[in-house]
């Protein structure tokens, strides 16, 4: 049986292995002429600047999602770095005990709440509070794995679930906590004002924050040394061992439908490769409105297409930076205050700083030098996708204005940056959408609802159209590299069912 996918991002090129694992015979259509997808650097001069990953859930023994992973690459040989920190959070009106005004996220549980406890013993109790549910996800292999579609429970997967009865008390009784309600309930000034600007003054859920912490602590979300293509490169190498093929530079321009049964796929210099069954590992936009002309939509596709029920994940701006200097004592990733409001072209207002420091990755950067990025995340991407389109010198200008603005910026900051700038990159929301074709430069899919619980509104297959699948971050709101690969996952299981085969891993 012949199966085309269209993209070489992590979703595709999963759902790619697992074919072929299971005697499927499969060709992968990517448009771009690297792998990766979103999952990607780039290089400039002496300079890799990684464009993604900051940390892999799954990157240690313990969890479904190493499981996983080590089904596809060998993770033993993967350099992964752990750091010690999080987060370096510079406060703006308040000080801790020792007249410091940075608070340190650290990433081991125990030095983390001993840390806590000393700067606030008055608030012992939240803190144990705060801690304590990520010690319970710990004992869970977290986030579940549900590896069959749909995501209907059947006995079997509720048997398996029951185990999660524990720690589905505390996400109830937890999942309506922010960093806002914990900081409500905290007495000491500087802890309060740390847990409010810990997301730059945003109101977030405490799951988007424990989650990963708790895997931190178990070491077991790392940054892949070396970047995210070489990372995506690894497993674009299994994809080819195991015998797929992948046509770069070819961009999908249709999906061939006859009587409502994807065929095949209509490419560049109108060249048709039929299939049994074709997959649409690339953008949730572009394959339901594009590739297949809104034919097959109903009125859940049409509110979603309406952003009636979901919002698409944030854009980013990302400003690196090649120094010549190695900056090994500088916070890997800090977020401090501004003494100004910095207005970005597109009218976003921004009052703090975010920078990461690849200090910690020798690959990115010659000896004693280092790669230093500053993102913004915004919602007002149409401004940089449109200004591109239709005013190229306009948006040059704008790009270098708001950058000049950075460097003065970071110059203060870092101490005299700007006579060690040796190389300088500016990546826009304009900048992923064109390399990888996501709908409004959208950097994970879709912004979780509120309901975390909530099951996903993104169907794998399309009503009324046969042999046809979507796999990418789009069909699980949150998005990133483990919604990629387990939806690639599980797309091939599903083939393999309904083809009454026993699906394979090897
Ligand atoms: C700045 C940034 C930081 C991030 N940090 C993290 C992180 O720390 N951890 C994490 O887990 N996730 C992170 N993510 C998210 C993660 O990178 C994505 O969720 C994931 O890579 C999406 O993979 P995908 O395969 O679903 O989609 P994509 O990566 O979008 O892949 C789709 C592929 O399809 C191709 N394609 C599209 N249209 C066509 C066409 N018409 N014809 C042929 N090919 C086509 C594209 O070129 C692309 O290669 C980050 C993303 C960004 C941008």
């Amino acid at each position: 049986m012949k199966i085309n996918i269209i993209g070489a991002g992590i979703s595709g090129l999963t759902a790619g292995c697992y074919l072929q694992m299971n005697g499927y015979e499969t060709e992968i259509f990517e448009k771009h002429s690297i792998p990766g997808g979103l999952c990607t650097s780039w290089h400039k001069g002496e300079f890799t600047i990684d464009g993604c990953v900051h940390w892999i859930l799954g990157s240690d023994e313990g969890s479904s999602f190493y499981k996983m992973w080590s089904e596809l690459l060998d993770m033993k040989v993967i350099p992964f770095k752990n750091h010690d920190e999080r987060l370096e959070l510079e406060v703006e009106k308040t000080r801790d005990k020792n007249g410091s005004n940075i608070f340190h996220l650290y990433t081991n549980l125990t030095r983390l709440q001993e840390y806590l406890i000393d700067l606030a013993p008055e608030d012992t109790k939240v803190i144990k509070s705060f801690i304590k549910p990520m010690r319970i996800m710990q004992k869970f292999d977290l986030p579940p794995v549900m590896d069959d579609l749909p995501l209907i429970p059947s006995i079997i997967q509720g048997i398996k679930m029951s185990k999660y009865l524990e720690f589905l008390y505390w996400f109830l009784k937890l999942k309506k906590q922010t960093n806002f309600t914990i900081a409500e309930k905290l007495k000491n000034p500087f802890l309060k004002e740390s847990f409010q600007l810990l997301y730059d003054g945003e109101e977030v859920n405490m799951m988007i924050l424990t989650m990963p912490l708790s895997c931190f602590d178990k070491k077991s979300a790392g940054y892949p040394i070396g970047g995210s293509l070489s990372f995506a490169k690894r497993l674009e190498q299994r994809y080819l061992e195991l015998g797929g093929k992948i046509h770069y530079r070819t961009p999908v321009k249709k999906i061939i439908v006859e009587n409502n049964e994807a065929k095949g796929l209509l490419v560049r210099n109108d060249k048709i490769h039929y299939s049994d069954i074709t997959i649409s590992a690339a953008d949730w936009y572009y394959t339901v409105f594009e590739a297949l002309e809104g034919k097959y939509v109903d009125q859940g596709i049409l509110d979603l297409r309406d952003l009636k029920k979901l919002e698409v994940f944030y854009s980013v701006m990302q400003f690196s930076f090649g120094l010549n200097g190695d900056f090994q004592d500088a916070p890997h990733f800090s977020r401090f205050p501004l003494e100004e409001e910095l207005i970005s072209p597109d009218g976003t207002k921004y009052k703090r700083l975010e920078v990461h420091i690849y200090n910690y990755d020798p690959t990115l950067a010659p000896k004693g030098k280092t790669v230093v990025t500053v993102s913004f995340y915004t919602t007002n991407r149409e401004f940089w996708i449109n200004l591109r389109k239709n005013e190229r010198p306009k948006y040059r200008q704008a790009k270098a204005e708001f950058q000049e603005k950075i460097i003065t910026l970071l110059d203060k900051r870092l101490g005299g940056i700007r006579d060690k700038i040796e190389m300088t990159d500016v990546a826009t929301p304009a900048t992923f959408q064109r390399y990888t074709n996501n709908w409004k430069g959208s950097t994970q899919g879709w912004l979780p609802g509120k309901n975390l619980l909530a099951p996903s509104p993104v169907q794998h297959e399309l009503p009324g159209l046969r042999n046809f699948y979507n796999s990418s971050h789009w069909n699980q709101p949150g998005g990133g590299l483990p919604i990629a690969i387990s939806t690639g996952r599980s797309i091939a299981k599903l083939i393999t069912k309904k083809d009454k085969k026993r699906f394979k891993t090897k």
